[in-house]
């Protein structure tokens, strides 16, 4: 991870503003959904896209509840529900 030389105070309800330069640079806008990521000692934010809520996959998603799951899991599920049935 590198640098990108800007250092923003973060306001007094916590939030910072991203430079424009930066934005435009990373091809995102205001309507871009990020997403936050931490560890010890870092925060991280990387552009925010829809994923399987079992594998994390980010293809062939299914929307059930508010949740995505990809076909995959649909059919594991599925085989599960067979095998139960079958059982
Ligand atoms: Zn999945």
């Amino acid at each position: 991870m590198k640098s990108t030389g800007y250092v923003k105070q973060l306001d007094n309800i916590g939030r910072i503003e991203l430079p424009r330069t930066l934005m435009h640079e990373l091809s995102i806008d205001y309507r871009t959904a990020l997403e936050i990521f931490n560890d010890s000692d870092s925060i991280v934010l990387m552009e925010h896209k829809d994923h399987c809520s079992i594998c994390n996959k980010e293809d062939n998603l299914k929307s059930f509840k508010g949740k995505y799951i990809c076909e995959d899991c649909i059919d594991g599920v599925i085989s599960l529900q067979s095998f139960k049935i079958g059982s």
